[in-house]
């Protein structure tokens, strides 16, 4: 699922141990945080529109659960590896420790093309995933919630399905929900506003006016859409280049992101909005920007295209964008890296924030959200920015330290290591 040149666990496994040799932990305890807890390997038949049956592969894998129950998405995508879900497994086991949640880190996919896919078979897809995972998930265990090519509607099967198998009603086993059935406002755009909220804080501490800023997005989805029109609206920036799987776009003198949704929603992809020249995927990583938002997949900024990264901030909203070579050479060069798992830890921030509205069945307004979400993300920012100073060290080693200290404490008080 990415440009690789190298498997994202292999990249997760060398991001950790940085952190691990900066902790002098001892080797049984960088072991026990080197693999999952737990994979499950699915294979399950589904009846397609034609009649036939047809059989899918899906992963589920609970990476660590030592500060509570495990949490992270479910992707839909044709090349999805256990690599992948294992990389991202882990990232979500830092990313609920570095916000400080008390939640571990899991996640999961299938490898089906959702583009190629009814409705209906995507519904029993949905169902039959779940079915095969039923015995391992729910809100003491383990929560999914959407990722790339999953959504509201797939969720809301899902939690329908467990609902049926289990005989009884847990809608706090999956996040991301449908307001309707116990989702929490402020879901859609979390990750975004997450995002944008510490692109806002490491603007500050380069001394960037945001009202003067240019943004690119790279991968104009959930994550990449909120993440130019808050951009947009919270600093007052210029959005100047997007792009999703089809190419890219760009006018310097500003795109108006809403109506460029309004067009992918048209015409199925940002290329082609109208008044705007057209750019490649690569190119656009290169822009001189002052922020640039990988929104996108894996491993898109590597050792080659590294050097060439104009933009003062890097806001890792996808998941592991930049190799671990790329991110030494943007450290020398003084680019301000927001690593993703802090990055884009909003979503996640709110799908626990959906939890425990689903626990105790009472639910937020918009304003709560919002404020406890900002709250949260300034806070896991500045642990970071202390932990970079402390230990002389780049902001993504920094947000190891943080998150790993703290799941090797509660591994340590549980009597694991
Ligand atoms: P999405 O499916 O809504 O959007 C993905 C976008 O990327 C689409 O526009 C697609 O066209 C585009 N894309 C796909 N391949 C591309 C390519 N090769 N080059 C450029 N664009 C390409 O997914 P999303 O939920 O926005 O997730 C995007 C990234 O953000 C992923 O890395 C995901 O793990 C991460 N993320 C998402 C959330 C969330 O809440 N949605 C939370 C945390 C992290």
């Amino acid at each position: 699922m990415q440009n690789h040149d190298r498997n994202p666990f292999e990249i997760a496994q060398i991001q950790l141990e940085l952190a691990a040799k900066t902790l002098k932990l001892e080797s049984h305890v960088h072991e026990a945080l080197r693999w999952p807890m737990r994979e499950l390997h699915l294979s399950f038949p589904v009846r397609m529109d034609n009649g036939k049956v047809q059989m899918f592969k899906g992963f589920r894998v609970q990476y660590n659960a030592s500060r509570g129950p495990c949490k992270g998405g479910i992707r839909f995508h044709p090349e999805e590896t256990i690599d992948t879900v294992r990389a991202l497994a882990a990232w979500m086991t830092w990313k609920t420790a570095l916000l400080d949640l008390p939640l571990g880190g899991s996640k999961g996919g299938v490898i089906c093309d959702p583009k190629k896919l009814s409705q209906t078979e995507l519904e029993r897809i949905s169902r039959a995933y779940i079915c095969c995972i039923a015995q391992s998930v729910g809100s003491h265990q383990d929560c999914p919630a959407p990722d790339v090519y999953t959504n509201p509607q797939i969720m809301a099967w899902m939690v329908d399905e467990y609902s049926k198998i289990k005989g009884y009603q847990d809608p706090g086993m999956i996040t991301g929900k449908p307001i309707a059935i116990g989702g929490s406002l402020g879901r859609g755009d979390a990750t975004a506003r997450g995002a944008v909220y510490t692109a806002r804080e490491a603007a500050k501490a380069i001394g960037l006016n945001t009202h003067k800023a240019t943004v690119a997005v790279q991968g104009y989805g959930n994550a990449g859409y909120f993440a130019a029109q808050l951009s947009q609206d919270i600093l007052g920036a210029k959005i100047i280049a997007v792009s999703d799987s089809q190419g890219g776009i760009i006018n310097p003198e500003g795109l108006d992101p809403d109506k460029v949704q309004q067009h992918k929603e048209k015409k199925g992809s940002v290329v082609g909005f109208p008044g705007a020249k057209p750019i490649t995927n690569e190119k656009l990583l290169e822009l001189e920007v002052d922020i640039l938002y990988p929104s996108a997949l894996e491993n898109v900024i590597t050792k080659e295209n590294a050097p060439r990264v104009k933009a003062k901030i890097v806001a890792e909203a996808a998941n592991g964008p930049t190799t671990p070579e790329a991110d030494d050479i943007l450290y020398k060069k003084r680019v301000f890296v927001i690593p993703d798992f802090l990055c884009n830890a909003g979503g996640v921030t709110v799908s626990y924030f959906e939890m425990v509205q689903n626990m105790y069945n009472y639910y937020w307004d918009l304003e709560t959200v919002h404020k406890r979400l900002e709250e949260k993300m300034v806070k896991a920012f500045y642990s970071v920015m202390e932990a970079a100073k402390k230990y002389k060290v780049n902001n993504r080693v920094a947000a190891y330290l943080v998150a790993v200290n703290r799941v090797v404490e509660a591994m340590r008080l549980r009597g694991w290591v």
